[in-house]
């Protein structure tokens, strides 16, 4: 049946300025690294893609590598793309990314223009569309001068392959220089894209917020610590369906005791906020007026509407709430 999108979609969703670009994001957005490849469910896939939109999601988040197999979510989204929401794109943000490994040789991966270039190409071509929003630079290379990824980028955008650009994983040093290289080729930087959660600081330690001196936004990753905070491993058990299940990105050595022993804390301020774990999750993230947005992965509708859910049930974080979540954060090991 022909997909139309609810007329409510712009209602409840909050919207973000990309650091000082023109392009404003959804508050959540949902990411593809996980559960949308050949290997996923196809039509759970098209139905958390439609609830997203349906829900003000305009703003969807690729890489050349992510599926199983690598590449197969972008022909996925391709296709519910072109089948259900062709007459949406100018609605839509599509990003996607290019830096870890995807072909065969030295030129599959990293920073060089080489890579950059030909691998916009190729997710061009799986995606259907003749340009992305925003392309990223995955993760920084040690071997490429700076100058050349940034001017890879540039090109990229004089091209029109790419309306905007960003960067991923770069520490802050390495990020001010990307950042000052992209301004100074006129294809400002717009976003930054981190890993941050209640559980994983790093980029505070890094001062990565702070580099991004309101000019760039930021986008975070794995917003959930790839699922341990939501409900599924308060039981202390890990279900067949999970990330822990498959053990690879997120280990099942992670769910000790000890660590379901603080998750349940963490839980038990979140009920008390009238939130599930997730919503208070993505709601801490959210507290901070510098992120752009905040990347979803789920693995189904109902996971991706709790998740939404976050913005109906948020609240102001008092001070004896941080000061909890930050002693029970502090004894994770
Ligand atoms: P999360 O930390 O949000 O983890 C998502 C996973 O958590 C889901 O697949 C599901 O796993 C579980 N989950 C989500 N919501 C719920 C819920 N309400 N209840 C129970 N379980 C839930 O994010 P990801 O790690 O998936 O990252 C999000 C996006 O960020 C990616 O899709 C990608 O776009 C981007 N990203 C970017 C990276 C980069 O290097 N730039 C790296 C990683 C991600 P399950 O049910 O399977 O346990």
């Amino acid at each position: 049946m022909k997909y139309t999108a609810q007329t409510t979609r712009y209602e409840t969703m909050e919207y973000r300025r990309a650091g000082e670009s023109g392009l404003r994001l959804p508050a959540l957005s949902l990411g593809l690294w996980h559960n949308f490849g050949r290997e996923a469910d196809e039509r759970a896939a098209s139905s958390m893609i439609e609830t997203a939109f349906d829900r003000g999601i305009t703003h969807f988040d690729l890489a050349n590598n992510y599926g199983p197999p690598p590449g197969s979510a972008e022909e996925r989204f391709g296709a519910i793309l072109k089948d259900r929401l062709a007459p949406y794109r100018d609605e839509l943000v599509i990003s996607t990314k290019a830096g870890y490994l995807m072909w065969d040789g030295p030129y599959g991966e990293w920073g060089s223009r080489k890579h950059l270039v030909a691998s916009l190409d190729q997710s061009l071509k799986r995606l259907g569309l003749e340009y992305v929003d925003i392309f990223y630079h995955h993760r920084p290379d040690p071997n490429t001068p700076l100058e050349e990824t940034a001017a890879a980028l540039s090109h990229l955008v004089r091209q029109g392959k790419a309306l905007y650009v960003g960067i991923s994983n770069y520490k802050a040093t390495d990020a001010k220089r990307a950042i000052e290289l992209l301004t100074e080729a006129g294809t400002p930087c717009i976003l930054n894209q981190v890993r941050y959660s209640l559980l994983d600081r790093s980029i505070e330690a890094d001062g990565l917020l702070d580099a991004m001196n309101n000019r760039v936004g930021t986008v975070c990753f794995s917003p959930l610590a790839q699922g341990l905070l939501s409900s599924t491993y308060l039981g202390g058990s890990i279900p067949q369906e999970s990330r822990a299940t498959e053990d690879r990105f997120l280990k099942r050595k992670t769910i000790t005791e000890e660590h379901v022993q603080l998750l349940n804390e963490l839980d038990e301020v979140a009920q008390e906020r009238g939130q599930s774990l997730s919503q208070m999750a993505i709601s801490w993230l959210l507290r901070d007026e510098r992120i752009t947005s905040v990347l979803i992965g789920a693995r189904s509708v109902s996971q991706l509407n709790e998740n939404i859910d976050a913005l109906k049930t948020n609240a102001p974080f008092t001070e004896e709430e941080r000061a909890a979540i930050d002693g029970i954060v502090g004894r994770w090991r």
